[in-house]
């Protein structure tokens, strides 16, 4: 997909091989520019090379001599329980802004849900319009920061659901998130307003909309089980 670090089962930090290069920043695989208008250069820039990078940094402090240094980030995560605030925060941070990276699409470049994705989007909220209109009411109605999530149902594959998290918590956190809106995030919409303030200052919802005409559907397809 383009990304360093893949935000599926395969993102992990350090490594089980001989030379484990820790938690690195995620190369972004479309230029700072490419989702304009929808998301400004400068906002990008900032966002990816400021707060996603200050969150790697953070995560790697947290994890050194850790327990779990080395093991894969979605396990640190499900590993996690509330008090455990470095990892929390950092490694949310890093998750979580991977995925949402990943599953955009530059300018030019449109698609939609197609096959098995479709099919749960269809069985799950009727149409994609419903599903739209689902994590626009999550992303506006999130008090403060934290992200809207569509998120698979692990128990029952065929199941998506739309909920929203605070800060910088995602679904993988088992030990931290309600039990009905654990599962695996598909696609994750960033509503602190680092995201979208440059550009759209109290328009939350502009933002929101212009982000979800973006949406790469095959990389989400991708990140589904
Ligand atoms: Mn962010």
């Amino acid at each position: 997909t383009g990304f360093g670090v893949a935000p599926g089962a395969s993102a992990s930090i350090g490594s089980a091989g001989p030379q484990p290069t820790g938690c690195a920043l995620p190369e972004m695989c479309y230029a700072y520019d490419a989702l304009e208008p929808a998301i400004d250069r400068k906002t990008m820039e900032i966002h990816h090379g400021k707060h996603h990078a200050g969150y790697v940094r953070k995560l790697n402090a947290a994890l050194e001599g850790h327990a779990l240094e080395g093991s894969p980030l979605e396990s640190v995560l499900s590993s996690i329980g509330p008090d455990d605030t470095g990892l929390r925060n950092n490694g949310g941070g890093h998750f979580n802004h991977g995925l949402s990276w990943a599953i955009l699409s530059p300018k030019g470049q449109s698609s939609v849900p197609e096959g098995d994705l479709a099919d749960r989007i269809d069985a799950s909220f009727g149409s994609l319009d419903a599903l739209k209109s689902a994590l626009s009411a999550a992303a506006g109605s999130r008090f403060g920061s934290g992200w809207a999530w569509l998120v698979q149902d692990v128990q029952q594959p065929d199941r998506l659901f739309v909920c929203s998290t605070a800060n910088q918590d995602n679904p993988l956190m088992t030990g931290i998130v309600d039990a009905d809106i654990q599962g695996r995030p598909l696609l994750g919409i960033d509503v602190w307003e680092h995201a979208y303030y440059l550009n759209y200052q109290n328009r939350r919802a502009d933002y929101v909309n212009a982000l979800l005409d973006r949406i790469n559907w095959s990389a989400v397809a991708e990140v589904a089980a």
